[in-house]
């Protein structure tokens, strides 16, 4: 590799080395040809972009799904020394304009742009005047169709990728599956196949099944035993609150986490964990993503994950510093039962989805033929109870439409606060004299924002909290009074939903929902549930080999640390002589049942290893006896 990819990390990272991998794939990128890297979350992806862009000349162009992750390696960046920008919604027209007007002429390295932008005619505008080095794709599992996570603005990659043919691509993804990758690959048209793959296997993980009808005690008694930094995932934002209540009661440090907070709270409590002055996160699963916490030492699942790459990745963010940590999965007869019932809630049935569209045009009252590239602030409550549709159906049912390309759904805009003054010159100077506890917030906002006069600007809380050395709530606060006071127009951070009409209206009688939107969709998330289930109930494959199949590393280890390669390891036996011995049993026993004295007289091995080896199997269920007393392979 030649120095100065070397020099370039150590003189802007302060890293001594590379990772393995990260090496290769910088040189892939860096002889201009189209790469795939996919490594599990934590195993330093971003560097792969950032170095090979920064050794040559222009702008690397960075497509992402996630403002607030966006925001994080924007300001890294920067604080590395290095120009960054990014595009997303949230911004005003105005920021968007600047934004472009660095990258074209002040020097930017890297421009970050949510994929919803890449099909305005603003970035079509400027695409050209851009000198782009690299086009990097993270979380590319989001472009295919198989992808855990699809996101349909994804596709609008690929006509990107046609006005700049010359650039070469590079894919960043954690999601695994064969199938995945190879859509990947196609979506973004590479001119040839070019994987490079981590091994996903996490050697001081260790995996944990625990079956149990009471898991509140379980989660007490695993909290109890293993110190240290933690997250519990469970699936209703009720659920973080009673949870996190409950262990408070017990004298466990922890707080609730969940995607209806408000931003600043989300802040502050994130914060808190991070920097361990709260032990337990108690989370929905909107918590984790882009959380680089090294020290977490216990993942518990107080609920059955979707799918197994969901569980991965949750699961995952134990252990990053290499030290031993656990997952556990705490698993009852009745998660199987919900899980099954969830692919019903999640496709509801064609006639539904149907009739919530038409619905849906008559609550915006668009007439049949009308309504192309509309767009419209959704109240999915308001909606649901003026149709009588449940909140979930009409969730689900808007997901397929959108795959059917009738209409796109947009769950969480992020568009931060924006606010303006409404008082000017002597007047403002009078309400600052006549209200010193005010006085600090005007002050900080004339000191960071200017044109505040005449435009709105975004404000950034935690920006300004931090400048002037309070909390984010405060800074909220004193913002909200202002507005109430009517000396400024606050418009806090939300999230709205919005419905944007792909095409116009359609009758109702041509409304279709092809096989592969509908069908075919429903039968992978079966398959992905069945996986669920197969391996939260399996008791004889080490968790850790379960898992790398499943990603399709067929060749793997036993891990020697999972629930089940521990209750190996207590009948004293080692690994090989185990195996050993199970083989011969099968490659009996698969001829013909016997009785296990026959079988422990014909096997060349000790007598007491070997009835240790038989009883294991029982226990595990990989034999059974029959009611002659006969041993089964089962
Ligand atoms: P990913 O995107 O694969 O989840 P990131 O790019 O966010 O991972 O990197 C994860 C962490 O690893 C970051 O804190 C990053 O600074 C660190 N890291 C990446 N490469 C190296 C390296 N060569 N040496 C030391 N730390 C690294
Ligand atoms: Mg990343």
């Amino acid at each position: 590799m030649p120095d100065r990819y070397l020099d370039i990390l150590r003189r802007y990272w302060g890293f001594d080395s590379f990772r393995p991998l990260q090496e290769v794939i910088i040189r892939s990128v860096g002889e201009g040809n189209d790469t795939l890297a996919l490594m599990p979350t934590g195993g330093g992806k971003s560097i792969t972009f950032q170095v090979p862009a920064l050794a040559t000349e222009g702008l690397c162009l960075v497509v992402t799904p996630l403002i607030a992750l966006m925001k994080d390696q924007v300001e890294n960046l920067k604080r590395n020394g290095i120009k960054a920008a990014a595009i997303h919604s949230g911004l005003t027209y105005r920021e968007i304009k600047v934004a472009f007007d660095n990258a074209i002429f002040g020097g930017t390295k890297f421009l970050y742009v949510s994929p919803e932008r890449l099909a305005t005619d603003l970035f079509l505008e400027k695409l050209p005047h851009l000198k782009i080095n690299l086009l990097a794709v993270d979380e590319a599992h989001c472009i295919s169709q198989w992808g855990y996570d699809f996101r349909p603005s994804y596709l609008k990659i690929a006509a990107v990728r046609e006005l700049i043919p010359d650039v070469p691509v590079l894919a960043l993804t954690a999601t695994a599956t064969p199938t995945v990758v190879d859509d990947i690959m196609e979506q973004l048209h590479f001119k040839k196949k070019n994987v490079f793959k981590k091994s996903f296997a996490r050697p001081n993980l260790a995996y944990v099944v625990r079956p149990t009808e009471s898991k509140e005690e379980q989660l007490l008694r695993i909290l109890n035993s293993v110190a240290g930094s933690a997250i519990v995932y469970v699936r209703s934002r009720k659920k973080t609150r009673e949870y996190a209540s409950l262990l408070q009661q017990h004298q466990i440090s922890a707080e609730h986490f969940h995607a209806g907070l408000t931003y600043a709270s989300k802040e502050e409590k994130q914060n808190r964990w991070k920097h361990n002055q709260t032990r337990v996160m108690v989370a929905t699963n909107a918590f984790g993503m882009g959380i680089d916490k090294p020290d977490v030492r216990l993942v518990v699942h107080m609920d059955a994950p979707d799918s197994l790459e969901a569980y991965f990745q949750e699961a995952g963010r134990a252990g990053r510093d290499n030290k031993k940590a656990y997952a556990v999965l705490l698993w009852s007869d009745n998660d199987k039962l919900k899980l099954k019932k969830q692919v019903e809630t999640a496709f509801p049935e064609p006639e539904t989805i149907k009739n919530v569209y038409d619905a849906l045009g008559n609550f915006f009252q668009l007439p049949v033929g009308a309504g192309f590239q509309m767009v419209y602030d959704f109240d999915i409550g308001k909606f649901c109870s003026a149709f009588n549709f449940s909140i979930l159906t009409v969730y689900n049912s808007l997901k397929i439409l959108q795959r059917a390309g009738y209409l796109t759904f947009t769950e969480e805009l992020d568009i931060p606060s924006k606010a303006m003054f409404l008082v000017k010159g002597n007047d403002l100077y009078k309400f600052q004299v006549a209200n010193e506890d005010l006085d600090p917030f005007i002050k900080i906002l004339l000191r960071n924002y200017t044109g505040l006069f005449t435009e709105y600007a975004s404000i950034n809380e935690a920006d300004l909290a931090k400048k002037s050395g309070t909390t984010i709530e405060t800074v909220y606060a004193g913002l909200s009074k202002l507005g109430k006071m009517g000396i400024i127009h606050y418009i806090p951070r939300r999230k709205t939903p919005l419905i944007s009409y792909t095409q116009s209206r359609e009758e109702l009688r041509f409304i279709r929902l092809p096989k592969e939107v509908y069908e075919e969709r429903k039968q992978k998330y079966l398959d992905q549930t069945e996986a669920v289930i197969d391996y939260a109930s399996s008791i004889n494959i080490c968790r850790s080999r379960f898992l790398l199949n499943y990603f399709g590393q067929t060749k793997s280890d036993n891990c020697g640390i999972c629930d089940i390669c521990i209750s190996r390891k207590q009948t004293g036996l080692d690994d090989t002589t185990f195996k050993k011995i199970e083989l011969t049993v099968k490659e009996k026993l698969s001829r013909r049942m016997m009785k296990a004295e026959e079988l422990v007289e014909l096997l060349p091995y000790n007598r007491e290893k070997t009835l240790k080896v038989l009883q294991w199997l029982e226990d595990h269920e990989v034999i059974g006896e029959t009611e002659t007393g006969e041993l089964e392979w089962l």
